[in-house]
């Protein structure tokens, strides 16, 4: 079972609870596969550039 750490309270949670259970913050899925799609596009880039 892998753990991550609650960004508002710094409470170890299971990855897989979309919410804390002890502060209640919600973790958004959206926002990281934001980041991914970004990391990608940016490395696209980096490429053509090269
Ligand atoms: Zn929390």
């Amino acid at each position: 079972m892998t753990k991550k750490e609650c960004p508002s309270c710094a409470m170890e949670v299971d990855d897989r609870d979309h919410h804390c259970p002890i502060c209640g913050y919600e973790f958004t899925d959206t926002h990281n596969s934001w980041l991914k799609w970004v990391a990608l596009l940016l490395a696209l880039l980096f490429l053509l550039y090269l």
